[in-house]
């Protein structure tokens, strides 16, 4: 028996959307961040240091600094690494677009260098390729909460004398080589935005073992302003400061690290129900050939799953990605995508003149992606909802 799909008039699989991403609040999470509204610091008070000291603790790093979002720590670090007008930064063309607006705020130059087809991670082959003598910087992208190919990255790094800023923002727990993530490159930027492993309303980190760049970190968190008497040019008096450098007001709120706080206690349960759910999809479409899935026993990381990807065989089936995407979301299965490559953001091709057909691995990937919502929550019926829903769709548009 064939159903009639909900696009053309059927019983949809589900009869509310399921959302591709959600936040896991509980009774613990609002009763910490209330303790901090009946205090008397709800910014800069105890609970920042608090939070920065068990995140670097749980990453297994020396420093962590908070500050208002994943985009801020990206910010920052391209700040503390000293990236000037003239300097380029290579990313991934997969990726959200702060991964490089991060190096456009402080006058540098973004520069993509493309994938690698398995992994969807930036490919270290192709980043050879693109350095120059104003390359300064490398933002490596863990897409999907898989690691990138650090261990080359970093050889690449040190052999030119480069900056690793890693963006983390979808790999919070996960392991490289044993090795947690957040210790690993020069600099690590995690997010705390709702769909992220732990979240702080907004909210991002950035962790470091090297102290003069916790400095900075910190220092352009608050307007470039600092109060260290050793650090002074003059003094005044006790009420005296200096803004040095150019900042900003990047700074987390105490009721925002208590949640933080409250969140991190949880991060080995939500990973294990992420892996969980992975192991659950690969299990249900890996023998499906009209889907390819992710990478599933990568040999060097143990992934901190983010987000799911499916990419779409197009050659077995008889309508495009559009087609399959919006018959998803009419059986209420909130799909998304991730990303519509950097490059060909309107904003990019203008500025820069990036057009169709300069990464191809990249485009190639999106013009297949599909997102299946995944988070922690997510009972074991709204698995078997996805698992309806693909199924159905699939076997309706097959060739
Ligand atoms: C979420 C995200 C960011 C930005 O984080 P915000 O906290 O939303 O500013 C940056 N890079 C990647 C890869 C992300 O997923």
């Amino acid at each position: 028996m064939t159903l009639e799909l909900a696009i053309n008039g059927g019983k949809p699989v589900r009869d509310k959307i399921l959302p591709y991403g959600h936040q896991w609040i509980d009774e613990e999470d609002i009763e910490a961040v209330s303790g901090v509204l009946h205090s008397d610091w709800i910014t800069q008070g105890p609970k920042v240091a608090e939070f920065e000291k068990e995140f670097a603790k749980y990453v297994d790093n020396k420093y962590a600094v908070a500050v208002s979002s994943g985009t801020a720590a990206l910010h920052d670090a391209c700040f503390a690494a000293q990236i000037e007008k003239g300097d380029e930064a290579i990313t991934s063309p997969i990726t959200f677009a702060a991964s490089a607006n991060c190096v456009l705020y402080q006058g540098g130059t973004p520069i993509f260098a493309d994938i690698d087809a398995d992994t969807l991670n930036i490919d270290s082959v192709e980043i050879k390729k693109k350095i120059t003598k104003k390359t300064k910087i490398l933002i490596p992208v863990d897409f999907t909460g898989l690691p990138a190919d650090l261990e080359k990255i970093l050889q690449i790094a040190r052999k030119n004398n480069l900056i690793v800023i890693e963006d983390a923002s979808h790999a919070l727990g996960a392991t490289y080589r044993n090795r947690k993530i957040g210790s690993i490159s020069d600099m690590t930027i995690f997010s705390f935005h709702p769909v992220k492993h732990i979240t702080t309303g907004e909210g991002g980190m950035i962790t470091t073992n090297n102290k003069e760049y916790c400095e900075r970190l910190k220092l352009f968190r608050t307007h470039g302003i600092t109060k260290d008497k050793d650090k002074l040019l003059n003094y005044d008096g006790p009420w005296y400061y200096e803004m040095q450098e150019l900042g900003y007001n990047y700074r987390l709120t105490d009721f925002q690290c208590a949640l933080g706080l409250s969140q991190l206690k949880k991060i080995d349960r939500i990973i294990r129900r992420r892996r969980e759910i992975v192991q659950k999809y690969n299990n249900e479409f890996k023998d499906l050939p009209e889907i390819k899935i992710p990478q599933i026993n990568p040999v060097n990381s143990n992934p901190a799953w983010h987000i799911y990807m499916i990419q779409l065989n197009l050659e077995k089936l008889k309508v495009g990605r559009r087609e399959i995407f919006e018959a998803l979301k009419a059986e209420n299965i909130g799909v998304n995508v991730h990303y519509i490559p950097v490059h060909l953001q309107p904003y990019y091709q203008k500025k820069f003149g990036y057009s169709l057909g300069d990464f191809p691995k990249a485009e190639n990937y999106y013009s297949r992606a599909v997102t299946l919502p995944m988070f922690p929550k997510m009972s074991d019926k709204d698995i078997d909802d996805v698992f309806a829903a693909v199924n159905k769709v699939i076997s309706y548009y097959k060739k």
